[in-house]
């Protein structure tokens, strides 16, 4: 069993400029920008940031569903798309919501300017579909915020280092946003979504779930990596590396959400479990006649980031993201291996950075899924984290019970901090 091993990250050179301070970075989501009344309440949220002193950087993900229509519609047109073009086409839809609210602003009465991000300077490697950000050259935005504009930048997006258009992997515009306040050197990123913060489990799923008030980075990671969709992992990967400060709040009210940032000992005090989060769909491989060296450095040169292992005899069954399928189903046919895919399984994990110090939540866990009659197909932990993969139709009963089993309804679960 191996534990989730996250991406080392570039050093980002980070312009040293005095007085950037009151930059703020304020990332609003699909559904908060879906339809043009909502368009214009984001445009005057930036403006009153605006008003209030700061330095106002906005970055806008694609209307609603944009880009599953883009890609669904990729995928009309021909069976393979070249990744090349794919980005081409879904990397629009951030360039439409970033001129809309850019129009709605200036409406406003505010000066507004939209990028996208390779006129933003967001430079990734060259990885279609899944590009890193490798630097990000800000001064044409610095230019922009000293004439006193707001300005608006695509996200998801970038140019590659052989100057194509690339984009970031699903979710990806909350990396634009962390790499962005990273560089400018900004003073929070807030993340602008479709809840009130980060849940104990997702509110959709258990509605009895409660708001946490402030998560560690390393907390975050574990529950990004295994499937509480809010947060896309590397975001958090690169606020943690750069110490970039994470607000996670809702779009449509004034409350506060959720703070990520270091550990602290009040966090520690309350954090037994943070939270239950679950996947319903995973891609889980089984290779049998081939060394597991062999196995692994074929999956690395194609860059697949392999997440948990189990070595049974000759046989090896690993996960890898969904993402990551095209390129995990080359490598293993040109090993010429036998392998095959494990269909229909779901993932539920428990996580909690109190686990380190609390004996008792194995138990407890176990127990709670051995009562629900569950049989897991295998199972992987971290030193924060324990994971069952299982058919996907246990997932929700299974997330609902280990919520109820570590009392996350109630009050105590929130760490709120008088
Ligand atoms: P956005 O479009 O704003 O980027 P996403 O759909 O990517 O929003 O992420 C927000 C969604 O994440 C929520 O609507 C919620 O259903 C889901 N989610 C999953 N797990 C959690 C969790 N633990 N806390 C909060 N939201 C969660
Ligand atoms: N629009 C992109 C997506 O749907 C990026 C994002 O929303 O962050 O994945
Ligand atoms: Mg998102």
């Amino acid at each position: 069993m191996a534990e989730a091993a996250y991406e080392t990250l570039p050093e980002l050179e980070t312009e040293e400029r005095p007085g950037s301070a009151g930059t703020v970075v304020m990332k609003f989501g699909g559904t908060s920008v879906a339809d043009p009344e909502k368009i214009r309440r984001v445009a005057s949220r930036l403006v009153g940031a605006r008003r209030s002193g700061a330095r106002v950087v906005g970055v806008v993900s694609a209307m609603g569903y944009h880009t599953d229509e883009l890609v669904a519609l990729a995928h009309k047109v021909s069976p393979r798309p070249k990744p090349r073009e794919l980005d081409m086409l879904i990397s629009v839809g951030e360039r439409v919501s970033c001129a809309l609210v850019a129009m709605a602003i200036a409406d406003l009465g505010t000066d507004a300017i939209s990028l996208t991000g390779s006129q933003a300077g967001i430079v990734t490697d060259t990885a279609h579909g899944r590009a890193k950000i490798v630097e990000v050259k800000a001064h044409r935005i610095h230019r922009a915020l000293d004439e006193d504009r707001i300005v608006l930048v695509a996200g998801f997006q970038g140019v590659s280092t052989e100057y194509d258009i690339t984009t970031l992997g699903r979710g990806g515009s909350d990396t634009t946003a962390v790499a962005l306040a990273g560089a400018l050197g900004a003073d929070a990123c807030e993340i602008y979504t479709d809840v009130d913060g980060v849940f104990t489990a997702d509110p959709r799923l258990v509605p009895e779930a409660r708001k946490l008030h402030a998560v560690s980075y390393e907390e975050m990671l574990e529950l990004a990596a295994s499937g509480a969709r809010v947060l896309q992992l590397r975001s958090v990967e690169f606020a943690r590396n750069h110490g970039v400060k994470l607000h996670v709040r809702s779009t449509f009210t004034d409350e506060p959400g959720t703070w990520i940032r270091e550990e602290d000992e009040r966090m520690l005090e309350k954090a037994l479990i943070s939270g239950v989060t679950h996947t319903v769909e995973e891609a889980v491989y089984e290779v049998e006649g081939v060394a597991p060296a062999e196995l692994f450095e074929s999956l690395a040169t194609a860059e697949v980031n392999v997440d948990t292992v189990i070595q049974m005899d000759s046989r090896i069954v690993f996960s890898a993201p969904l993402e990551d399928r095209p390129h995990a189903e080359q490598a293993l046919a040109a090993l010429g291996a036998r392998w095959s895919e494990q269909h229909g399984l779901g993932k539920v994990s428990v996580v909690g950075a109190g686990m380190k110090s609390h004996p008792g939540v194995a138990a407890r866990t176990f127990a709670t899924v051995r009562g629900l009659g569950v049989e897991p197909r295998f199972v992987a932990t971290s030193p924060i984290k324990i994971a069952f993969y299982l058919p996907h139709e246990e997932v929700d009963r299974t997330v609902r019970a280990l919520h109820e089993a570590f009392e996350l309804g109630s009050a105590e679960a929130e760490r709120q901090h008088a």
